[in-house]
C-alpha cells in the first residue's frame, strides 16, 4: 500500500509537469485534479464564471450521475483500471458537493485476455463483439463471461467458448427433455420431501454463491447440479409436480443470469454465407428453383438477400 501510494505521487509529479509545459499551471498540488479546463483552440467550448471551457472529464461522470441517478448510487461499476484517479476523484467530487456517500459498492472489473494475452489492436488479437456474433450466439458469449468470477481476469479462446457452448447446450437440453416431460406426466403424486430438499438446497447453494460478491462461477456449477439432478432423476415415470419443480428452478435460476432456456435456433453468419454461396452456384447451373429455394429458406430464418453490383448483401429483419 506504501510503495503504492508513493508511486501514484511519483506518476503525479511528472504529470504535473506535463500539465505545466501545457500551460495549466495553476494546481497547488499534485494531487489536484482539473475540474474545469480551460478552452483549447478548435475545440467546443462553454461560457463559465470560470473562464471559457469544458468539464473535466471526471467531472462528467459525477454531474450525469447527479441529475440521472441522484445524490447517491446504490452500485457503480466499472474496469478496475478506472480505480485511481477517476473513481476515486469522482468520489471526491460527489461527496463533497452533496455531503453524501457517494456510491455503496463498487464493483469493478478485470480485463479480459486473449490466449492468455493481453487484448490489444497492436498484438492483432484484438474481437469485437460482432465479431464473435458471425460464429457464436451471443448468449453463448454471455455464459463463457459468467463462467468466471468478474473480478478475476477471463481468459478467452476458442476452446473455452466451444466449452461453453456445450455446457450451456447441456443446461438448455435438460430443459426442452423437462418440458416435453411435463407435457406427457399423466401421474400426480405429491412431491417427496426427500426430492424437495435435494433442489432446495441447490437453490442455496446458487444464492449463497451469487450472495458472495455475485460469484457466477459457483452459481453455474449450482445450476449444473440441477442439470445432473434432472438427468438421473427424472423419466415417463416422473410425477408432473416433480418434473415442474425441477424445470421452473433451473428456469428462475438461469433467468437472473440473464440465460434464456427457449431453444431458438439462431442461423449463424457462416450458415448464412454457405447458403448465399450454394445459391450462387444454384444460379451459375442455372437451376432457378434451387436458388429460389435457398432465398426463402434464408427468408424464413428472417434473413433477407439483396442482389447488387458488389454481390450479394443480406440482412437479418
Ligand atoms: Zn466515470
Amino acid at each position: 500500500m506504501g510503495n503504492c501510494l508513493i508511486k501514484n505521487l511519483e506518476d503525479l509529479q511528472s504529470g504535473f509537469r506535463e500539465l505545466k509545459v501545457t500551460g495549466e499551471e495553476e494546481k497547488e498540488d499534485p494531487s489536484d485534479f482539473v475540474l474545469w479546463k480551460p478552452k483549447k483552440e478548435g475545440e467546443p467550448y462553454w461560457e463559465s464564471p470560470w473562464c471559457d471551457g469544458r468539464p473535466g472529464w471526471h467531472i462528467e461522470c459525477s454531474v450525469m450521475s447527479k441529475k440521472y441517478l441522484g445524490d447517491q448510487i446504490d452500485i457503480h461499476a466499472g474496469g478496475e483500471d478506472l480505480i485511481f484517479p477517476h473513481h476515486e476523484n469522482e468520489i471526491a467530487q460527489s461527496e463533497a458537493a452533496n455531503g453524501k456517500e457517494f456510491a455503496k459498492y463498487w464493483m469493478h472489473n478485470a480485463f479480459l485476455n486473449i490466449d492468455n494475452r493481453k487484448m490489444s489492436k497492436s498484438l492483432g488479437n484484438f474481437f469485437t463483439v460482432r465479431d464473435i456474433s458471425e460464429k457464436y450466439d451471443l448468449q453463448v458469449l454471455r455464459f463463457f463471461m459468467l463462467s468466471a468470477h468478474y473480478r478475476s481476469p477471463l481468459n478467452f479462446s476458442a476452446d473455452l467458448m466451444e466449452s461453453s457452448k456445450n455446457g450451456l447446450d447441456r443446461i438448455l437440453t435438460a430443459v426442452d427433455k423437462l418440458k416435453s416431460l411435463e407435457a406427457s406426466a399423466k401421474t400426480e403424486g405429491l412431491l417427496e420431501t426427500e426430492d424437495k430438499n435435494q433442489v432446495n438446497a441447490l437453490v442455496e447453494k446458487y444464492e449463497a454463491a451469487m450472495d458472495d460478491d455475485f460469484n457466477t462461477a459457483d452459481a453455474i456449477s449450482a445450476i449444473f447440479e440441477l442439470v445432473k439432478v434432472s438427468n438421473s432423476t427424472t423419466d415417463e415415470e416422473s410425477s408432473l409436480e416433480y418434473v415442474t419443480l425441477l424445470k421452473n428452478t433451473i428456469e428462475k435460476l438461469c433467468d437472473i443470469l440473464g440465460i434464456i432456456t427457449e431453444k431458438e435456433e439462431v442461423i449463424l453468419a457462416e450458415e448464412i454465407e454457405a447458403m448465399i454461396a450454394a445459391r450462387q452456384q444454384a444460379r451459375k447451373d442455372k437451376d432457378f428453383a434451387l436458388a429460389d429455394e435457398i432465398r426463402g429458406k434464408l427468408l424464413d430464418q428472417g434473413i433477407v438477400l439483396e442482389d447488387t453490383r458488389e454481390g450479394v448483401k443480406w440482412k437479418r429483419v
